[in-house]
C-alpha cells in the first residue's frame, strides 16, 4: 500500500484543536446543552408532522430559502435581502470568518477578537482558519472590559468581532454602552452581536443595525424548542449579506428544515412563548432555590441557564452529579476563575428539583 502521511498537507493548527464534541454518555437528566425542555404541544407536533409529509423528497432544497427568509424578515422587521439562514448560526460564524479573512496592515494573519469565557465555537471556527484569536477578559461581573476591547481593537486590526449578549457561560448581557463604545471604535471590522439567549432576556440589540453599517445580529431557533431543525439566522446589511451568500453552500439548508422551520416562525409564536414563560419562571425559581445553598454563587440569568460559582473546585461536584445522574457543564478544566464554576440548563421543574438535590448532596 501506498503510505501518506496526512500531516503532510493538514493545518498545524488541527495539532491543537480538539472536535467538538457534546459529553457522551447516558444520564438521566441532562442539563448541559441549552436546549429547551421538550414542551411542545401535540397540536403543534401533529402540524410540523403534517408539513413535514408534503416534502419533495426526490427536489433539492430551494437555495434561495425564500420562504423561511420571508418568515425571518417579518419577525425581525427587516427585508428578507438582509436575512441568511445557516445550519444553525454555527454555520454563519464559519462563514463570517471564510469571507472576511483580508489580511491588515497590523495583522497578516485576519484576526478575530472575543471575549473569554463566551461560545467555543468562536475560536475554533477561526483557528481551523489559520486566523488568529484575541480574547479579552470579561471583567469581574462578567461584563465587557471597555478598556481592553479598546485596547484590543487598536493594538489587533480585527476583521471581527465576536459578542455574545446575553454571553455564554455566564447568562449575563452586556452593558449597552460599553457595547456601542467597542463598536464605534471597530470601524473597520464586522461586529457580530450574538442573540442566540435573546429569547429570555429583557432586551435586545437589533436598533443597533439602523445605526452602525458594521454590525450583524445572530438568532437562532435552537434554544427555543427548535434545535433538531438546526437554523440559525444572521440579519445585516443587504451588501453584506449579498457577499456571505456567494460562500453559503447552494443547498445548505435541507428542505424539511425551511419547511419547518418558516411554519414554526408564522404559526407557532404561542408555543414558544410558552416555552420562553415557563423556562423564565423557573429560572427565577432555581435562582432562589440555590442561593440558600452554602457555597453556591448564583449569576442573575438572561438565558435558559445558570452560571453558578462554587466555593469549591467544581470538577468533583461535576463528577458527583454524574454519579447521581444528572449532567451539567463544568468549567474546571479551563482552570483560572473558571475552576470552580458550573452551568445547568434550565429544564422543566422535575429536571431542576432533580438538579437541586443532586447538588445538594454532591456537596
Ligand atoms: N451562539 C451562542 C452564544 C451559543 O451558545 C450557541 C449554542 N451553544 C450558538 C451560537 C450556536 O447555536 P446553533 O448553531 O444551534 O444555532
Amino acid at each position: 500500500m501506498q503510505r501518506f502521511d496526512p500531516q503532510t498537507v493538514l493545518r498545524p493548527e488541527l495539532g491543537e484543536l480538539k472536535a467538538y464534541t457534546p459529553h457522551l454518555g447516558t444520564y438521566e437528566v441532562r442539563l448541559d446543552a441549552n436546549e429547551a425542555p421538550p414542551l411542545l404541544g401535540a397540536p403543534a407536533k401533529k402540524k410540523l408532522a403534517e408539513a413535514a409529509a408534503k416534502t419533495a423528497w426526490h427536489q433539492y432544497p430551494d437555495a434561495g430559502q425564500k420562504d423561511l427568509r420571508k418568515a425571518i424578515a417579518k419577525r425581525m422587521g427587516v427585508k428578507p435581502n438582509q436575512v441568511i439562514v445557516g445550519v444553525g448560526s454555527d454555520e454563519l460564524i464559519t462563514l463570517l470568518l471564510t469571507v472576511a479573512s483580508r489580511a491588515k496592515a497590523r495583522a497578516p494573519a485576519p484576526t478575530v477578537l472575543t471575549t473569554t469565557p463566551t461560545f467555543v465555537m468562536y475560536r475554533l471556527s477561526a483557528r481551523i482558519r489559520g486566523q488568529r484569536v484575541m480574547e479579552v477578559p470579561l471583567d469581574a461581573d462578567w461584563d465587557l472590559d471597555e478598556a481592553g476591547m479598546l485596547r484590543a481593537i487598536d493594538m489587533a486590526q480585527p476583521n471581527v468581532i465576536f459578542i455574545a449578549s446575553p454571553n455564554n457561560p455566564t447568562g449575563t448581557m452586556v452593558t449597552r454602552s460599553r457595547l456601542e463604545t467597542v463598536i464605534e471604535a471597530a470601524k473597520s471590522s464586522i461586529v457580530v452581536v450574538d442573540e442566540a439567549y435573546v429569547d429570555y432576556a429583557d432586551q435586545h440589540q437589533l436598533d443597533l443595525l439602523e445605526k452602525y453599517e458594521n454590525v450583524v445580529i445572530l438568532r437562532t431557533l435552537s434554544k427555543i424548542g427548535f434545535a433538531a431543525l438546526r437554523i440559525g439566522w444572521l440579519v445585516g446589511s443587504a451588501a453584506l449579506v449579498a457577499e456571505l451568500d456567494k460562500a453559503r453552500l447552494p443547498y445548505n439548508l435541507p428542505t424539511v428544515s425551511q419547511t419547518l422551520g418558516t411554519l414554526v416562525l408564522e404559526e407557532l409564536g404561542d408555543d414558544i412563548s410558552h416555552i420562553c414563560s415557563y423556562v423564565k419562571q423557573e429560572r427565577a425559581r432555581l435562582t432562589t432555590q440555590l442561593a440558600t445553598i452554602r457555597g453556591v454563587t448564583v449569576v442573575p440569568s438572561q438565558a435558559n441557564f445558570l452560571w453558578l460559582k462554587l466555593d469549591v473546585p467544581s470538577g468533583d461536584v461535576f463528577t458527583r452529579l454524574g454519579k447521581l445522574g444528572v449532567l451539567v457543564r463544568s468549567f474546571h478544566g479551563r482552570g483560572g476563575r473558571l475552576e470552580q464554576c458550573l452551568r445547568v440548563t434550565v429544564g422543566t421543574k422535575e429536571q431542576n428539583d432533580r438538579f437541586i438535590d443532586a447538588l445538594r448532596e454532591a456537596l
